[in-house]
């Protein structure tokens, strides 16, 4: 890793990497190098790649993947740009597809890479891929509290298996306008307390261009409760094109101040550095 310029925002502050970014070795559009001369156009200080991964291939969902025959490829193409650059910081991300039944594969896949961070991402639940187009009027949206539930199980679960440095998108089962009723409540908050107890950072996402809801994940409110468990934060574009990186970082730095975060967690050193504040 190197370089530092002086990316800053308000008061000289720096600003927050972005450490969800997709390229076309899973199903982004822009490549490598694109993304990161992208960061760099935006000021930020760093750049984490952190293309989809299953560790059970073929999956048997609708899911992304970097096929496993691409990913050595995946890991010296990132390698190389973070040797390139002296601008910008670049780390080797994955987001690895969080799935209870297949724990023993994911944590072996793991063990064999040599990523920087592992962001943890749950796109399916009770065999269900939810976020897929193809089930947004699926018949099981007609009673979404139990989805909401398994959902939230699933992250609880996704966090005591204990290997992810950031959980993705909190939230994203309402990806599609769902929003869960008070039945959910318990289950969503001791989801967030095993966030809280497992150590990792959770992510404020800003991919609402791309996604019907139109919101960021999480809600305000649940961004609040994540602050107040004492949960670190991160500020991920989960850009799945090369201009999508760093989007919305003002309106994400405000959001986050505003749920009482005084700082974000810089991935290469594990620090957290304060948000750049308003006058
Ligand atoms: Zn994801
Ligand atoms: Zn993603």
């Amino acid at each position: 890793m190197s370089g530092s310029r002086p990316n800053s925002g308000a008061k000289g502050r720096a600003l927050p990497g972005d450490y969800h970014v997709h390229t076309t070795f899973s199903d982004g559009t822009g490549s490598v190098a694109e993304c990161i001369e992208q960061a760099i156009t935006v000021g930020l200080p760093e750049i984490g790649f952190a293309d989809h991964v299953s560790s059970v291939q073929p999956s048997p969902w609708e899911t992304p993947t970097i096929p496993f025959a691409r990913l050595e490829r995946y890991v010296e193409e990132v390698r190389d740009a973070a040797s390139r650059y002296d601008e910008i910081t670049v780390l080797l991300g994955i987001e690895a597809d969080y799935v209870p039944e297949h724990e023993v594969q994911l944590r072996a896949l793991l063990t064999d890479w040599p990523f920087d961070y592992v962001i943890g991402g749950v796109h399916v639940v009770d065999d269900f891929d939810f976020d897929d187009p193809a089930r947004r009027h699926d018949p099981r949206w007609s009673d979404a509290d139990p989805l909401f539930a398994a959902y939230y199980g699933t992250v609880r679960r996704a966090a005591e298996f204990g290997i992810f440095d950031v959980i993705a998108h909190l939230d994203y089962i309402g990806l599609w306008g769902h929003t869960p009723g008070p039945a959910v409540d318990d289950v969503i908050g001791s989801s967030l307390d095993a966030i809280a107890a497992s150590g990792a950072a959770l992510e404020l996402n800003t991919d609402r261009i791309s996604d019907p809801a139109g919101v960021m994940y999480p809600s305000d409110e649940l961004l609040r409760a994540v602050g107040g468990r004492g949960t670190p934060l991160v500020i991920s574009s989960d850009a799945h094109a090369a201009e999508h990186v760093g989007q919305l970082w003002n309106e994400a730095m405000e959001r986050a101040v505003t749920a009482g975060f005084r700082g974000t967690l810089r991935l290469s050193d594990r620090t957290v550095v304060p948000l750049p504040q308003g006058p």
